[in-house]
């Protein structure tokens, strides 16, 4: 027998749908030039410095001295290290390095962090959302309130009329490209101490943020550290989508009732989970992720965020011009526009592949509040974004 859950996911087919519609339009135009604005993935070569990194900790495995096997649990001190010391010590924030917990990335930390929860759990997400949150949930049996963003409330969630135990945040957001500022976020927090509940917070867009009034990490709210488990990627930040690396921050002052009776933390409870299923993130991604936070490392990184959002100013500009209504891709590379009145996001979707061959992702993948959106990323190269808004232009 099978988890019956597995049956209750909905068929994942945003992309396969997208994949199948853009097959169907090349093979009836073969000589179409088609340009993407809807890949979730990042186009720039991995920088210099983590480059160089890699190739000197290759060159330590070939040699018995240097050798690394199994490396530390929560990943090795020289990065823990330097995530403390550059994410949270240099922003004012106190952390200890045993609440940082090495992974190889932030998909499946926040898809696996729940199983630490009860079945029994009221589980809250927003809606648009990164659709992990949701799925891990269902697999594990649980239903879910959705708390809608739309340009009404300005892609702020209100607060669950209802209580609810569990919150998963995420800003800068995917898909929408918006943020909440300081004032919004503690809010949440404050909700969260009042009511026991734990914010799962996903900050893997943080390095895309330029306003000065929206937190990077939600522990510089104050009061955070007693109810939000944090979770940072190294994907977005400088490239790694296929090196592999992130982390997870749990503070161990998170403890619910329970918890304190046993004289236990969320922090055990997940070092126990990760010391019996994982393994560790290799030597090789650990040391590259070090290398984003010397000098070098991190003005080349910022080089190629820079890029990316010089692709996104001028994506808003452009498209501002035309009229569409454009929200986010000010602190994050994602642009969520509303489709033209009397369309919806599949058919806005078909109108730019057909008349501008241009993929973009149809918000309502993302959420029933994602319909009468798209969603359109600025990681794609300079050329073909500019010819890409060149031709959106012509739809008139
Ligand atoms: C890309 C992305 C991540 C990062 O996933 P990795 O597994 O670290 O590559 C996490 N959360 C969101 C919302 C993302 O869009």
């Amino acid at each position: 027998m099978i988890n019956e859950n597995y049956q209750k996911l909905s068929e994942s087919y945003l992309f396969s749908e997208i994949a199948r519609k853009v097959k169907a339009y090349k093979e009836e135009h073969p000589k179409a030039d088609i340009i993407s604005l809807g890949i979730g993935d990042v186009t720039q070569p991995l920088c210099p410095a983590v480059i160089e990194a890699l190739h000197k900790a290759t060159d330590e495995m070939a040699c018995s001295a240097t050798f690394r096997g199994y490396g530390p649990e929560r990943g090795y001190d020289f990065l823990r290290n330097a995530i403390v010391q550059n994410d949270f010590q240099a922003r004012g924030i106190e952390m200890d390095a045993d609440e940082i917990f090495v992974s190889d990335g932030a998909k499946s930390d926040t898809g696996n962090f729940q199983e630490l929860l009860s079945k029994d759990v009221r589980i809250a997400v927003t809606d648009p959302v990164y659709p992990v949150y949701v799925d891990s949930n269902i697999m594990a049996g649980r239903e879910i309130v959705y708390l809608p963003c739309k340009a009404e409330n300005d892609f702020a969630p209100e607060l669950p009329a209802e209580h609810v135990d569990v919150i998963y945040l995420c800003y800068p957001n995917n898909p929408t490209g918006t943020t909440l500022n300081r004032v919004q976020l503690k809010k949440w927090v404050d909700y969260a101490l009042k009511e026991g509940a734990l914010i799962f917070y996903d900050a893997a867009y943080e390095a895309y943020i330029q306003s000065d009034d929206v937190p990077h990490s939600i522990y510089e709210v104050e009061g955070a550290k007693q109810c939000a488990v944090e979770f940072h990627s190294y994907s977005k930040t400088a490239g790694f989508t296929g090196i592999r690396c992130g982390y997870t921050v749990v503070p161990k002052e998170v403890k619910s009732e329970e918890l304190r009776v046993r004289n236990s933390s969320l922090n055990q409870l997940w070092n126990r989970r990760q010391s019996t299923k994982f393994n560790g993130t290799s030597y090789l991604s650990q040391r590259a992720a070090e290398a984003i936070y010397t000098p070098d490392g991190k003005a080349q990184i910022q080089a190629t965020i820079c890029y990316y959002m010089e692709n996104a100013r001028l994506m808003r500009e452009a498209l501002t011009v035309m009229g569409f209504m454009v929200y986010g891709g000010v602190d994050a590379p994602y642009l969520w526009v509303k489709v033209p009145e009397g369309t919806t996001s599949w058919g806005f979707f078909e109108e730019m592949l057909h008349k501008a061959n241009v993929v973009c992702t149809p918000g309502v993948g993302f959420g029933n509040a994602g319909e009468g959106y798209v969603r359109l990323t600025a990681f794609g190269r300079r050329e073909q974004t500019v010819e890409a808004l060149k031709r959106i232009k012509t739809l008139g």
